[in-house]
C-alpha cells in the first residue's frame, strides 16, 4: 500500500477551522486507499510568540530551555489535528518526537536528525490509524528535548518521508508552491512548476523559507519526490525533482533574499598559519554558521583582515566568542556590522551560459545598489549589500532575468 507524508505549516494550522481541513485532506488520502502520515507545525505565530516570551523573561535563555519551551508549540498541534480526525470519525494517534525515535545530535535550537525509528509508525499505520508527528523536535542520545531549527518542520517531514520510503512527501503552505522570487516582496514573481533539489536547496539555503533547506537535503540523498502546495485549493503545486535535461535552459530559476546576516569583521590578524584555524574552529564549537569568508592581505603582508557574514542572531555571541579569542591570542580588533543582507540568483542554467554575472551587475548598477561582497559557486551568484538596499536589489534582478515574464 502507497504512503504520502503530508506536512501541514504553521499558517496552515492557524484556527481550529484550518486544522479540521488539515484532518479531512488527511482522511481524504487515508479513504484513497493509502498509509497517511501527517507532520504538523506550531500554530500560526506560536513559536515566534515563544520566544518574545523567552526574551521577555531573560536576555539570553538557556538553549536547552528555549527547546524545552518552543517545542511545545508542536505538541499542542499534534494533539489537536489528532482530535480532529477523531472528530470525522477515523483513527488518530498523535506522535511526539521522542515517541517515534526522531534522535538528533545535541547542538539544542539547530539539532541535525541522526536517525529516525519507523517501527512505532509502522505499527500505528499498521492498525489502520493516522500517525500524526510533531514537527521541529527531535531528541538527543542523553534523551534531551532538541529543536531542529526556524522552519524546520519541511525537515521531520521529508525525513520521515525518506525513512518510511513514501511515494510523495507533500508540504501545505500558504502559497500554491515555489516561486521565483518571495511573492510577498515581488508580487510580479511566478510559480514553478518543477524545480531541481539542486536549485531547491540553494534557494532555500539562500532564503526562500517556503521549503526547509535541510529537508532538501534529505530530499536529495534518499530522492523523495516533493510536492510544495497551497493548503487553501487542490490545484498543482511545485515538484522537487531530480535534474532533468531541458532544465539548464533557463539560465536564473529564482532570486533570493536573506535579510538578517551580520558581518564580522576581525583587523590585523597576524599572518601565519594556523590562526583562520583557531578562529573558525572556535566558532564552530560554539555550532555558528558562517558563510561567505574573506580573507585580505594588509600591512605589507605581515598581517590579514578576515570577515565573514553569520545569522543576525548569532552575531553578537560571534563577537564575543572573536572578542575572547582576539584578546587571548592579543591580535586584532573585532567589528560586528549588523546591516547587512544577501541577493542571489540561483539557477542550473549557469553553467551553460555566459555573461550572467555581468548581467547582474549591470541591474544592480542601474538601481543604484553598491556591492559589498560577492560570492559564487556552480549554479549560484550572491552578493552583500546593505539591508536598506536589499528588496530593491531583488527586485531588479528578478526583472532582469525576465523572471516577471513567466515561463
Ligand atoms: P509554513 O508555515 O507553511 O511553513 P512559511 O512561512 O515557512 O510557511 O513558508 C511560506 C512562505 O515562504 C510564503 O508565505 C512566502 O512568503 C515565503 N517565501 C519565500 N520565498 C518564497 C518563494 N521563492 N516561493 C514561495 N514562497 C516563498
Ligand atoms: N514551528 C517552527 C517554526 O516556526 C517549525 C516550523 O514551522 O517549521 O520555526
Ligand atoms: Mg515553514
Amino acid at each position: 500500500m502507497s504512503l504520502v507524508v503530508q506536512k501541514f505549516g504553521g499558517t496552515s494550522v492557524a484556527t481550529a477551522e484550518q486544522i479540521h481541513r488539515a484532518a479531512r485532506r488527511a482522511i481524504r488520502e487515508k479513504l484513497a486507499g493509502r498509509r497517511v502520515v501527517t507532520v504538523v507545525s506550531a500554530m500560526g505565530d506560536t513559536t515566534d510568540r515563544l520566544i518574545r516570551l523567552a526574551r521577555e523573561i531573560c536576555d539570553a535563555p538557556p538553549r536547552r530551555e528555549l527547546d524545552m519551551l518552543v517545542t511545545t508549540g508542536e505538541q499542542v498541534s499534534i494533539a489537536l489535528m489528532a482530535m480532529a480526525i477523531h472528530a470525522a470519525g477515523h483513527e488518530a494517534i498523535s506522535l511526539t518526537a521522542a515517541q517515534v525515535g526522531l534522535v538528533t545530535d545535541s547542538a539544542h535550537t539547530k539539532a541535525r536528525i541522526h536517525s529516525i525509528s519507523a517501527e512505532r509508525i509502522n505499527r500505528e499505520l499498521d492498525a489502520g490509524r493516522i500517525v500524526i508527528v510533531a514537527g521541529f523536535q527531535g531528541i538527543d542520545p542523553a534523551g534531551e528535548i532538541t529543536a531542529l531549527g526556524r522552519g524546520a518542520s519541511d525537515t521531520t517531514a521529508v525525513a520521515l518521508a525518506a525513512v518510511l520510503d513514501a511515494e510523495v512527501c507533500e508540504i501545505y503552505t500558504d502559497v500554491d508552491g515555489v516561486y521565483t522570487a518571495d511573492p510577498r516582496l515581488v508580487p510580479e514573481a511566478h510559480k514553478i512548476d518543477r524545480i531541481s533539489y539542486d536549485e531547491m536547496l540553494e534557494l532555500a539555503s539562500l532564503g526562500a523559507v517556503v521549503v526547509h533547506s535541510r529537508g532538501i537535503e534529505f530530499g536529495t540523498k534518499y530522492q523523495v519526490p516533493i510536492h510544495v502546495r497551497s493548503s487553501m485549493t487542490d490545484s498543482k503545486g511545485t515538484m522537487i525533482v531530480p535534474e532533468t535535461p531541458g532544465m539548464e535552459d533557463i539560465v536564473v530559476r529564482g532570486v533570493t533574499l536573506r535579510r538578517d546576516l551580520a558581518r564580522i569583521l576581525i583587523n590585523n590578524v597576524p599572518n601565519r598559519p594556523g590562526l583562520a584555524f583557531e578562529i573558525f574552529d572556535r566558532i564552530a564549537q560554539h555550532h555558528i554558521v558562517v558563510d561567505d569568508i574573506i580573507q585580505n592581505v594588509v600591512n605589507g603582508g605581515s598581517e590579514v583582515d578576515i570577515d565573514f557574514t553569520v545569522e543576525l542572531d548569532d552575531a553578537s555571541e560571534t563577537k564575543a566568542v572573536c572578542e575572547k579569542l582576539a584578546s587571548e591570542m592579543n591580535v586584532g580588533t573585532v567589528v560586528a556590522d549588523d546591516q547587512v543582507s544577501k541577493v542571489s540568483i540561483v539557477g542550473v542554467g549557469m553553467r551553460s551560459h555566459t555573461g550572467v554575472a555581468a548581467r547582474m551587475f549591470r541591474a544592480l548598477a542601474a538601481a543604484g545598489v553598491n556591492i559589498e561582497n560577492i560570492s559564487t559557486s556552480e549554479i549560484v551568484i550572491s552578493v552583500i549589500v546593505r539591508r536598506e538596499d536589499g528588496e530593491k536589489a531583488l527586485r531588479a534582478l528578478h526583472s532582469a532575468f525576465e523572471l516577471d515574464k513567466g515561463p
